[in-house]
């Protein structure tokens, strides 16, 4: 492998196979970019079709000796994963900041959540091992039943550039846990903070051929790991199109999918919410990760009394934000993280201008370099439009006025998407109540938006297949086998 990672004007040309860095068999690079300072800070492999085999076939040969090590032991390795992480903490953030363009506590915030996810898989491959042979009803007298879970197999893990470390957490640690061995693809636009990983899991002791890291793009390495016969399963977090790519090449072998996709997701607030509350609220769910959220809660429903005061403090919040070098303290909104996702979010900025939507937000002036796009609140958004239906995925905020509970629903429901949703109300009764009639996975009732590892991720309609975190993430990577058979008087 290379000795340490140069992560700067480095050029990625090796796979990590086997526990050992190879060169990919792809003779193209494409390069990574820091989005704030807008050059090339690494070149990395497009990857290759005869990678995804090597790793594959890695995968296979680990695959009987890892899933019956026994599970408090794969939770030891797990352990030692966290404890990788931790010790990078610092270099970790600032690279993960460096080429994502998150402002740096927002790093290390990512980073604290998969430390604390493998921690999480640790313990919960402990309580696996206990849960083994469980004793189940048989339905007659004279048998028994037992319960008892099987990894998948080898599993190939794909994830999009929006929280490096942590979707790759949601997925690797609980498929660790279970005994897969895994081929994992991180995107090629944030690969450094994952290529480090391999480092992280190396010094952890994984035997060879049980973690597999596979750096390229959709094309080399994402299309052939999806149709690979040798993969048993597949879980992906990214777009709705390639996500339906992805199931497709999965129903070759009828093999199994996790789908964690797009999202256009609400906040409510209702006639009797807290004013500050509620704007904080509506900021952090549309300015985290400058809007580059599955979850972002990007289409807001005020009660019509409260509108015009809310949307003033929402101007005022917004031109008050700090844009600019992500590693700088003052930092409030970092850049966007290419080129290309910036001009995408521009291109919904054109289109509302088009449709002579209205924003009032005082704009703030857009650092000299970088990615930006500054955030914006759009009023009175018709629901034909594609800024109210489309996930955007950038700081672009939409608003309607509703003048009750039920159209703040029936407008929440409203949508292809069904992920997430918020809703701020005058007590958490009311927020509850409104939260049990929404076709989302995860509703935050005047909460900030949070998922920890003893959660559950995911969403309804399109925004996927599955949940990840807690019970149910492990659940993704475990067959159920029950054995019955007469009782032994
Ligand atoms: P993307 O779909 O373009 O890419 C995701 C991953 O898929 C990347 O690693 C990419 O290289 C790979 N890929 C590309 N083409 C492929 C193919 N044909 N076969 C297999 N893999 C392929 O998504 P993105 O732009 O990286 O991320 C943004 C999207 O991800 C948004 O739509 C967002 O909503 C979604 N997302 C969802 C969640 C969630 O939990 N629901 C979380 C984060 C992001």
């Amino acid at each position: 492998m290379p000795a340490s990672i140069n992560i700067y004007n480095d050029t990625l040309s090796e796979q990590f196979i086997d526990n050992a860095w190879v060169p990919s068999k792809s003779e193209t690079h494409r390069p990574v970019f820091d989005p704030y300072r807008e050059i090339r800070i690494a070149e990395v492999t497009c990857g290759d079709p005869a990678d995804v085999d090597a790793a594959v076939v890695a995968a296979r040969r680990a695959l009987p000796g890892w899933r019956t090590t026994p599970e408090a032991k794969r939770g030891e390795y797990l352990q030692a994963i966290a404890a990788g992480l931790e010790s990078r903490r610092q270099p970790l953030a600032e690279l993960s900041s460096r080429n994502n363009g998150k402002p740096l506590a927002e790093a290390y915030q990512d980073l604290d959540d998969a430390i604390a996810c493998y921690r999480y898989y640790a313990k919960a491959a402990v309580a696996l091992g206990q849960r083994q042979g469980k004793v189940e009803d048989a339905g007659q007298p004279d048998l028994e039943a037992r319960h008892y879970w099987d990894a998948i197999g080898v599993v190939g893990l794909i994830t999009p550039w929006n929280f490096p470390l942590v979707s790759s957490a949601w997925k690797l640690a609980p498929a660790l846990a279970a005994g897969c061995t895994v081929v994992f693809k991180p995107s090629e636009i944030t690969p450094l903070p994952e290529q480090m990983l391999a480092e992280v899991v190396m010094e952890a002791g994984l035997p060879s051929g049980v973690f597999n890291l596979l750096l390229g793009d959709g094309e080399g390495i994402g299309a052939p790991l999806s149709r690979h016969p040798g993969i048993d399963k597949l879980s992906f977090t990214g777009s709705n199109p390639v996500g339906e790519a992805v199931m497709r090449a999965a129903s070759q072998g009828v093999r199994p999918v996790s789908l964690e996709l797009g999202g256009k997701s609400p906040i409510i607030v209702t006639e009797d919410a807290d004013l500050e509350l509620a704007r904080d609220l509506v900021m952090a769910g549309i300015c985290y990760n400058a809007g580059q959220m599955c979850s972002a809660t990007s289409r807001l429903l005020v009660h019509e009394r409260l509108a015009d005061d809310l949307y003033a403090a929402i101007d005022t919040a917004m031109a008050a934000l700090h844009l600019g070098d992500p590693l700088a303290a003052e930092t409030d909104m970092g850049p966007l993280v290419s080129a290309a996702q910036r001009d995408r979010v521009q291109a919904y900025v054109a289109l509302a201008a088009e449709e002579e939507l209205y924003s009032e937000t005082p704009l703030l002036a857009r650092p000299k370099r970088g990615f930006f796009v500054v955030p914006r609140l759009y009023r009175k958004v018709p629901t034909t439009s594609r800024l109210w239906q489309e996930e955007i995925f950038g700081p672009l905020l939409c608003a309607r006025r509703v003048s009750d509970d039920a159209e703040a629903v029936d407008l929440a429901n409203d949508s292809d998407f069904g992920l997430a949703a918020t809703v701020v109300a005058g007590d958490p009764d009311h927020a509850e109540s409104i939260a049990r009639r929404l076709e989302v996975g995860n509703v935050w009732c005047n909460s900030e938006q949070l998922a920890p590892p003893q959660g559950s991720w995911g969403g309804m309609k399109c925004s996927g297949i599955g949940r990840e975190l807690g019970d149910s993430g492990l659940d993704a990577y475990l067959e159920l086998k029950r054995i019955t058979r007469p009782i032994k008087y």
